[in-house]
């Protein structure tokens, strides 16, 4: 008999029906002789809402309070999973993170799983149960209290209760059939991709594709898990990320036996950028404003250095960084203006990221040519850009982010005829 981690977003479960569906998906899957650890998000957009909620009250919410009171969302969602499946015929019993074993660090609001032991979990598999696990929140046992592991966290503890459970696969249930060439919402004729290796998800994810929570990606591929990425609403196959770099993909009658240049478009409008201008140009300066940025716990993107505009031996340096660690980096930039010695700061939440990734970027020239004249026909100017091995991205103005995902994608024929299914959310 094999274990199955099933995971169900939020909007697979944003309404009773959504529930039905998900409870009697479960009990299929039993049926079929699985044993079935599900882990659920909060119903529909409740995290946000709760969010929106939270600012009408507070303007600095203490992050403990904040994990409180987002882990309430994934608590509902558990237990009316939990009495669903039960009033459907089959013994399910719900556990909070805490009660799953998930123990994580004590950082409020990004919180890293430190170590799962799930035995409550493992009894209740045991003794027929289909175990509901809520996704997203842990326990520190550092404070003893609970913490929640950055938006999107579910899926990473789906993966951590598969790898600790020694589960055969994890399946990651959402609203569309599986991992496109690019977010189906932007781009229509985004293809499902059937197979991809886990280190072209990382740098999707890595890149915004928020199909997948990075460090679910990370954790798969460290502890081997097989993960199916596939839609909550539809039987059909999904997407495997293959778990580690030496899992051969296995070519099928008909694949080509070359993997494509590149294996999707990735767009992130969740950064802003800030620019500290007139830098002393002399050694340790950059040091010193990174220095001060680490010290917000503040998480660098791109960075790029220019003469300055305010005149000679000066020099800009800007940075992308989570539009939700601004505050805390420009308070911290603030306070550390004068010992630095630069002129300014400007700060710009209006910009979007976008990102080509393809692991044949490496031995295949011409790449960037392509990427950029696709974003000047377009009419796309570019701010910033970096790139690794296999990935370049760049800043746009926010407004152009959507064109350029569109004009990037058709430049490299990823276009298909079929339209790409979006089942259900609000994208949000
Ligand atoms: P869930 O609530 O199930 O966790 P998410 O909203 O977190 O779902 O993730 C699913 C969404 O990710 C899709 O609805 C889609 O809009 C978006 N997305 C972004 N990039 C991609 C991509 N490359 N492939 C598929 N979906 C993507
Ligand atoms: N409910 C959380 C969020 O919206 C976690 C998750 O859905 O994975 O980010
Ligand atoms: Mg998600």
């Amino acid at each position: 008999m094999s274990l199955i981690v099933q995971k169900f977003g939020g909007s697979s479960v944003s309404d009773a029906e959504g529930i039905k569906r998900v409870a009697r998906r479960i009990i299929d899957t039993k049926a079929t002789g699985h044993d079935v650890v599900a882990v659920v998000s909060a119903m529909g957009d409740t995290t946000d809402d709760l969010l929106d909620l939270a600012g009408q009250l507070t303007t600095e919410p203490p992050a403990r309070e904040m994990d409180m009171l987002l882990s309430a969302g994934e608590r509902i969602s558990m237990a009316l999973l939990a009495m669903t499946i039960d009033g459907l015929g089959a013994k399910a019993v719900s556990f909070t993170g805490s009660q799953a074993g998930m123990i994580t660090d004590a950082v409020h609001g990004k919180a890293r799983v430190i170590d799962v032991s799930p035995q409550r979990v493992r009894q209740a598999v045991d003794r027929g149960y289909v175990a509901i696990v809520a996704g997203f929140q842990g326990m520190s046992p550092d404070s003893n209290d609970v913490t929640t592991m950055g938006r999107g966290g579910s899926d990473t503890t789906a993966v951590a209760l598969a790898a600790a459970l020694n589960a055969d696969v994890c399946e990651i249930y959402t609203d569309v059939d599986g991992v496109y060439t690019a977010d189906p919402r932007i781009v229509a004729s985004a293809q499902k991709i059937d197979k991809i290796s886990s280190e072209e998800m990382l740098e999707l994810a890595a890149s915004g594709a928020k199909i997948l929570h990075l460090r679910c990606v990370e954790y798969a591929r460290r502890f081997g898990v097989p993960l199916h990425v596939r839609s909550s609403f539809s039987t059909n196959e999904g997407t495997w990320v293959l778990p580690s770099p030496d899992d051969k993909i296995k070519i099928q009658e008909g694949e080509p036996l070359e993997q494509p240049i590149i294996s999707g478009v990735a767009h992130d409008r969740s950064e802003a950028k800030v620019t500290v201008v007139g830098v002393p140009d002399v050694p340790g300066k950059a040091a010193e404003i990174f220095g001060v940025i680490a010290g917000a716990h503040s998480n660098i993107d791109m960075i790029v250095q220019n003469v300055s505009t305010s005149g000679k031996d000066k020099t800009d340096i800007s940075f992308t960084l989570p539009i939700v660690e601004g505050k805390d980096a420009l308070d911290a930039l603030r306070d550390a203006q004068e010992r630095v010695g630069f002129e300014g700061i400007e700060y710009d939440d209006q910009v979007g990221k976008l990102s080509l990734i393809g692991a044949g970027m490496r031995s295949n020239p011409g790449v960037s040519y392509k990427f950029f004249h696709a974003l000047h026909e377009a009419g796309v100017n570019v701010d910033m850009i970096s790139t690794s091995e296999i990935r370049i991205s760049v800043i746009t103005h926010a407004d152009k982010l959507d064109d350029a995902v569109r004009a990037v994608h058709n430049a490299f024929g990823l276009d298909t005829d079929v339209e790409a299914t979006v089942y259900g959310g609000t994208g949000r």
